[in-house]
Parts: structure tokens; sequence; C-alpha cells
């Protein structure tokens, strides 16, 4: 869906002129974030916010882009400064879940292989089931991780729209293609927490059967 939506909104272009890139940098001027850089990164949708290194990248079309999609997608990456500088209580708890998730993802794998040979070689105590428990609620991590990030994309859209609206001087048609873009581009989110439920269901389906021999 977002391919597609970029597709059409790539060659519409916007009455403003403005680029993705003078879009980005007019948001963050007007609500006094003079620390971001706003630059420019290779491929195809690979824009992103990057707070750590203040850096704001838009990607080829959207850059020096100056269609309704390019407007669009910088608007969401400026929001994601907005929610920043605001201390956005979902951007706060992302935070906190990101190195979490990360280490859990790591271990996952180790730690249920290590359940696993445990459990084979002493079938006499659950010491091993523990560990493959153990696994399971690290995998579940993920999708806790994949659960906040949809408020954090939501509400930057939701920012990017109320910018574009108000200080853009955009047509009501304008404003709907840009909205259909960023719909688009969420969905992409929602299709993740989807994946991770899934691939942690397997594996809860798999264990289930495991726990039901024993
Ligand atoms: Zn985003």
């Amino acid at each position: 869906m977002v391919t597609s939506a970029y597709k059409k909104y790539r060659q519409v272009p916007s009455s403003t002129g403005l680029t993705g890139a003078d879009v980005a940098r007019k948001i963050l001027r007007d609500n006094d974030i003079t620390e971001i850089e706003v630059g420019h990164i290779n491929g195809e949708l690979t824009d992103h916010y990057y707070h750590k290194k203040q850096q704001l990248n838009l990607s080829d079309g959207i850059y020096d882009g100056t269609s309704i999609a390019a407007l669009a997608v910088s608007a969401h990456e400026a929001g994601h400064a907005l929610q920043y500088k605001q201390g956005y209580f979902f951007i706060t708890i992302r935070n906190i879940v990101i190195p979490v998730t990360n280490f859990a993802n790591k271990m996952f794998l180790p730690l249920l292989i290590f359940g696993l040979i445990a459990s084979a070689i002493a079938t006499t105590n659950a010491f091993g089931v523990w560990f493959i428990y153990g696994s399971l609620i690290l995998l579940g991590l993920s999708v806790v991780l994949n659960l906040v990030t949809l408020p954090v994309e939501f509400d930057a859209s939701k920012r990017a729209m109320a910018q574009l609206r108000d200080n853009f001087n955009l047509t009501d048609e304008e404003l709907y293609g840009a909205r259909k873009m960023l719909t688009a581009a969420a969905l992409t989110y929602v299709a993740g927490l989807a994946v991770s439920i899934l691939y942690l269901l397997r594996f809860l389906l798999i264990f289930a059967q495991f726990f039901g021999e024993r």
C-alpha cells in the first residue's frame, strides 16, 4: 500500500513548489528547533529522524521532490522532532523499550537452545523449561516494541497534517493526498505488529505441543 500510494502521490506536484527539505526545515524553524540538520540519504523511502545524531534524513524523491508525497513524508519526519521537543509520552516509552528489545532479541535463541538442551538432558526436573518460558517472554518484548511504535507513528503523522494544514496553504485536495500517503505509510507499522504477533504465536504453539507431551 505504501509503495502504490508513493507511486501515485510522487507524480502529483504541490502548489507550494516547496521541496521536502524546504518543508522539513520550515517546520523545524517555525517550532524553534535549531539543532536538527536536514540531510539527504540514498534509497527509496529510507527517510528517518535520528534524534541522537540530531539528523532528519530525507530520501532521493523526498529531499528535493516537490510532490505531495515529498511534503507528506518530510512533514512526518519533522513530526518526530516535534515529539521530542514536547517530550511526547510514547516516544519516551519507546526509547526505553528499544535497548531492552535489542538485548532480548540477542538473548532469545541462546536461551531457547539452552532450555531445550537442559530439558532434554534432565527430563525429571523443570529447570530447562523455565529457560524456554524465559525465551518466549523475551520474544514477547518485540510485540511490545511494535505496539508502542504505533502511537508514535500515528502521532507524527497527525502533527505533520496539522503543520501542512496550518502553515503551508495547501488545498483540500492536496491535504487529502498527503493524508492518504501518510495513512498508507502508517499501515506498514500495523503490518509490523501483526508479523511480530504471529511470530510469537508460532513459537507459543510449537511449545504448547512440546509442553503438552511432557
Ligand atoms: Zn515515523
